[in-house]
């Protein structure tokens, strides 16, 4: 068992192999308490350790917890198998996509219970095992071995996200020196990075994440393949990176998730058409606004929408495209339609991008062209549409990355502020201040 364990942790003998050890902190050492923990976590565990199984908070919720922060959700870890779990609560529900899981649901909080898992290297070295499997690339496809606790511990991704705290004696049991890291601020891969990366490539967008959002560094042997490691990102299902990005860019640091992603070729994999088009010129001012800007509503507890944070990721992309076309020749309306139809077929190759965001996002960009349109009828028409306050916000993002001049997002903002009075005024102003020739086309008349 323990040179199984040794030959595991040192990536097949490749680097001096690093041991591991158990160790249980006590109480009086650590600073979880129970009353960090919600509710219905703290349900999930007592109820499992009532009925004779072993049943740990893991991951985050504990990790969180350590550094004095809220934990996002709580991840629970038990010896009992799904079906059992799934048996001990009426309101639960065996997920089975990669890994079989089970959710516990309370209302809106979802606490996610999964069985300890057997680690890679013993699995690998039974040919006939069909329960684990990788593919040429070392990708790991199924993954459904169960295991010990301390194995459980190892096929964990970082050392931080691997300490349990058991609530029946309040010992945090942590088998990767992960107390060690969280005191250095430090993301380090448990086993040998190149090996796990490999496994599941999406572990180096959780580096940068985890990173961004806890200001940590990430240790030199665990930094070190990722530049060279990224393009393996592009073997992962599109929907799993959709997922990715929204976690990467909503966790309130997403500027600083944007800086380290360029930083480790971990963008072009996701956003590959923003990338070349950020290689050839093109500012990338208007993301990093909105992202300072998202961060900003997130600290405030407000919400953020993948279609917005999708809007400005590809409008550099968007912008190339459009410019081309119309360099090209094609006029600006139908380039733009091109432009929006072709960027997010691309896109969408990368991430997917469900339809009910795909489309309010292509929204927002063609109000861009709208917005500075306003005579007559046409501001009150383009204020009623559902997207436009999103379109308008865009709008105020755009001015502020000093992309177009600041104006018309103020011109917006009073008009929305002043009375009727006020916005047929601020609308006769506007004609005379901007005499434009126009070839009228007949108003269509109803019938
Ligand atoms: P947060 O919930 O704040 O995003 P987390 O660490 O709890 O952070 P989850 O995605 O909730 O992350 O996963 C829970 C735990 O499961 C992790 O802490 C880690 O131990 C393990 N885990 C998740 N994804 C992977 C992975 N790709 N490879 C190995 N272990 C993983
Ligand atoms: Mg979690």
């Amino acid at each position: 068992m323990l040179k199984r364990l040794l030959s595991y942790v040192s990536g097949n003998g490749k680097k001096k192999p690093r041991t591991y050890q158990r160790r249980e902190i006590p109480r009086d050492q650590h600073n979880v308490s129970r009353s960090a923990i919600s509710e219905p976590a703290k349900k999930v565990l007592s109820r499992l350790n009532n009925a004779g199984y072993e049943a740990y908070l893991v991951g985050g919720g504990v990790r969180d917890i350590l550094l004095g922060g809220k934990p996002k959700d709580f991840d629970i870890a038990t010896n009992a198998t799904p079906e059992e779990v799934h048996d001990l609560f009426r309101n639960s529900r065996l997920i089975g996509r990669r890994f079989r899981i089970v959710h516990v649901l309370f209302g809106r909080e979802v606490i996610e219970v999964t069985t300890f898992r057997g680690n890679a290297a013993d699995a690998d070295e039974e040919d006939d095992d069909d329960d684990r499997r990788t593919s040429e690339h070392g990708l790991l496809l199924r993954d459904n071995v169960y295991g010990s606790q301390e194995e459980d511990a190892l096929r964990r991704d970082f050392t931080v996200n691997a300490l349990y705290y058991c609530i029946r004696d309040f010992t945090v049991v942590d088998f990767a020196n992960g107390i060690e890291d969280l005191k250095n601020r430090q993301m380090r891969l448990i086993g040998d990075p190149e090996t796990r990366y490999r496994e599941d490539p999406v572990r180096m967008l959780r580096a940068v994440r985890f990173a961004a959002k806890l200001g940590f560094d990430i240790e030199p042997e665990t930094e070190a393949p990722i530049r060279e490691l990224a393009p393996l990102l592009t073997h992962i299902p599109p929907a799993r990176l959709f997922e990715e990005v929204l976690k990467l860019f909503s966790a309130g640091h997403g500027e600083a998730t944007y800086d380290l992603l360029s930083e480790y070729n971990l963008l072009a994999p996701l956003f590959p058409e923003t990338v070349q088009a950020i290689n050839n010129g093109e500012p990338d001012e208007l993301i990093r606004q909105a992202l300072r800007n998202t961060d900003a509503r997130i600290a405030k507890g407000k919400s953020v929408t993948p279609y917005f944070l999708f809007a400005a990721m590809l409008w550099p992309a968007l912008q190339a495209e459009w410019r081309k076309r119309q360099d090209n020749g094609e006029p600006v309306q139908p380039a733009l339609h091109q432009s929006i139809a072709k960027v997010i077929g691309r896109q969408v190759q990368a991430t997917s991008i469900p339809k009910r965001f795909s489309g309010p996002m292509k929204e927002i960009w063609e109000l861009q062209m709208r917005l500075p349109r306003r005579q007559g009828k046409r501001a009150f028409v383009t204020m009623s549409h559902p997207r436009f306050r999103a379109a308008y916000d865009f709008l105020l993002v755009r001015e502020e990355s000093g992309e177009i001049e600041p104006g018309l997002g103020q011109w917006w903002t009073e008009f929305q502020e002043t009375d009727e009075r006020g916005q047929e005024r601020m609308l006769t102003q506007l004609g005379s201040d901007r005499p434009r020739k126009r070839r009228r086309k007949k108003p269509a008349k109803k019938a």
